[in-house]
């Protein structure tokens, strides 16, 4: 990695951001695109790589969204992420890319997937329905991946990572994903006096959290180190119920009002927890817990609402 010239695909996102970051601390040349390159366009994902020819690309530019926006919007999911995907690991092969790191989901695997979810539960059983378009383009990007290092010879990895938290996360109400939508309906309510605040769905379903900077942590060593055709799982390895995660967050943003149950809205998948012992066979562990990770939350939130 030493010198080279790293593209980070999506770097205004959570993920892209993080990834800077964290490449900062690296002897490397970051590259990043204008917000003005479209990269769900073929012919100009083609001529940007075609005049910057990097040597290793992070792909974390997608369209994302909660559970809402994904059921909402499940065309614009599924054409957005196929495009980028295929433009994007197309035009890499095209121009000389010797590394690229593409980035899933954890919602790619089965709705009633044995847990703590392996690698190769992957297209074992069906969907979970809210998320079924995103998780389909995911899967697409990821066989991308494999059927270009069977076909080209080309080095190119994926990994999935949990569900993401951290800064530079979307706090738009109907578009985010579950802690950035109750870190602002908490925050909002204790500065209004409200006295309950509504959590979607049932609180039982169990989810997996990952502090985006431990997956930044996770893709440099990937790229330094792995090269094989099997995805790569990137969690925490502990779940807990949206239930438990609401109690945290009011803790977290001082709002000592009731959690009351929206049953009207969807719960989505019963449990997402992943097997990451492959990753950590390689000696990577995740650091930041719930505990530290929902203050730094919260802090980036009351950076950018004030
Ligand atoms: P998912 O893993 O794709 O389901 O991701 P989400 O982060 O959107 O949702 C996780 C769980 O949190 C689901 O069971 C949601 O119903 C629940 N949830 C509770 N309150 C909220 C909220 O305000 N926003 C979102 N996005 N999910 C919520």
């Amino acid at each position: 990695m030493s010198g080279r010239k790293i593209f980070v695909a999506g770097h205004g996102g959570m993920v892209g951001s993080a990834l800077v970051r964290r490449l900062k601390r690296e002897q490397c040349e970051i590259v990043t695109a204008p917000r003005s390159l479209d990269l769900r366009e073929q012919a100009d994902t083609r001529n940007w790589f075609e005049a910057n020819r990097p040597e290793a690309v992070l792909l974390a530019a997608a369209r994302v969204g909660g559970i809402m926006a994904n059921s909402l919007r499940p065309a614009e999911f599924l054409y957005d992420n196929l495009a980028i995907s295929a433009n994007v690991i197309e035009a890499a092969r095209q121009h000389g890319t010797i590394k690229l790191l593409f980035l899933g989901s954890s919602c790619i695997y089965p709705k009633f997937a044995p847990q703590p979810i392996a690698e190769n539960a992957l297209l074992t059983g069906a969907l979970e329905p809210t998320n079924e378009a995103y998780a389909v383009a995911k899967i697409a990007g990821l066989k991308l991946v494999e059927t270009y290092r069977r076909q080209y010879a080309c080095d190119f990895i994926s990994a999935m990572p949990a569900n993401l938290y951290g800064p530079g996360d979307n706090y738009e109400p109907e578009g985010s994903h579950v802690i950035p939508g109750l870190i602002r309906r908490m925050h909002e309510a204790k500065l209004s006096g409200a006295s309950e605040v509504a959590i979607w769905g049932s609180g039982t379903p169990r989810r997996e959290f990952l502090h985006v900077d431990d997956l930044a942590d996770a893709c440099i060593l990937l790229l330094r180190e792995y090269s094989a055709e099997e995805h790569v799982n990137v969690g925490s390895g502990k779940d807990i119920s949206i239930a438990d995660l609401a109690g945290k967050i009011a803790s977290t943003v001082g709002f000592n009002g009731q959690i009351v149950c929206d049953t009207s809205k969807p719960d989505g998948t019963p449990q997402k927890l992943m097997d990451s012992s492959r990753l950590e066979a390689m000696g990577w562990s995740p650091s930041i817990t719930l505990e530290d990770g929902l203050p730094n939350a919260y802090a980036d939130y009351l950076r950018v609402a004030t």
